[in-house]
């Protein structure tokens, strides 16, 4: 169902004309437009990065491992999927990839900055795509799967996402999402991400299950690649103001080949069971309950 974000209703349409009080959202490049005063005023992430972004993400081990490992979460605990939105999409990376492993689903991404839209609706054909705020999600019980992959850190009001990712899933709907992790892991490289937070596992696993949510899967991810990860954020405390956002994502090809395997060794640990305590990242898979507390 389409929810009307003016009145609240709750709407089966084609298109997002709201029955009950006449409302619709803007359109910019036949996008539906939910919340342009955040498109303008946001800045939660750089709209400039998305242009770098779409030229190196597909041969970057990082993104093609984290790739790699939300299409097995999705294999595997998103069984009889038939529909997926994407929250943040960015430049439809995450999106492509799903694409390629389950061409039936019905595909959505939502984002905040039309630019990355103009880059993800190229990439992905067949998806729709809208502008919209996280915290107000014009959709409920739509969903089968929804994906957050490295959004909620960005945002100040996560819990209020968390939710309304729990009203727009239908129900026993499933829940994606991988974030940062540990504090102790904080450097320029947040600052100019604008993270607000980098999680604890605690922390994402209280704020997960008070949304409704069951915990079917946590564990970290770039376990291996820990040491170098440490030792690179490290030296940017040093550089101080010098910093380079574009430096991570030029990486020597030899590196990211190696980078890469390692990561791939990982997935292949996770998807035999191993669940790790420590990582760069987590990923955690919920499942939409009825309220119910989790033992996780
Ligand atoms: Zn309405």
């Amino acid at each position: 169902m389409k929810r009307c974000l003016h009145c609240s209703q709750t709407f089966e349409s084609r298109d997002w004309f709201c029955p009950d009080c006449g409302w619709r959202p803007e359109k910019s490049s036949l996008v539906p437009v939910f919340s342009p005063e955040l498109a303008r005023s946001s800045s939660g992430f750089k709209a400039s990065y998305f242009a770098p972004l779409a030229a190196r993400e597909s041969d970057h081990f990082w993104f093609r491992a984290r790739n790699a490992l939300i299409v097995w979460a999705l294999e595997k605990y998103g069984a009889g999927v038939s529909s997926f939105m994407e929250i943040g999409c960015g430049t439809g990376f995450v999106l492509q990839g799903i694409a390629g492993h389950f061409p039936h689903v019905r595909l959505f991404g939502s984002e905040i900055y039309p630019e990355g839209i103009a880059f993800a609706a190229e990439r992905i054909a067949g998806a729709e795509f809208m502008q919209m705020d996280a915290r107000n999600i014009p959709f409920a019980e739509e969903f089968d799967v929804v994906g957050a992959f490295d959004v909620i850190e960005h945002i100040d009001e996560d819990e209020t996402v968390l939710k309304q990712i729990y009203s727009a899933l239908k129900p026993h709907g499933l829940l994606l999402l991988t974030v940062p992790q540990h504090r102790w892991l904080w450097s320029a490289v947040d600052d100019h991400a604008c993270h607000v937070r980098r999680y604890t596992a605690r922390e994402l696993h209280a704020k997960v299950t008070r949304a409704g949510f069951r915990i079917e899967r946590s564990t970290s991810f770039i376990v291996s690649l820990l040491p170098p990860m440490l030792a690179y954020r490290l030296m940017q405390r040093g550089k101080g103001n010098t910093f380079n956002p574009h430096e991570g994502l030029n990486i020597h090809p030899v590196l990211n080949k190696f980078f890469e395997g390692c990561l791939r060794l990982e997935l292949a640990l996770i998807r035999g069971g191993v669940s790790f305590p420590v990582g760069g990242s987590r990923l955690v898979v919920a499942k939409k309950t009825d309220k119910t507390v989790s033992n996780i």
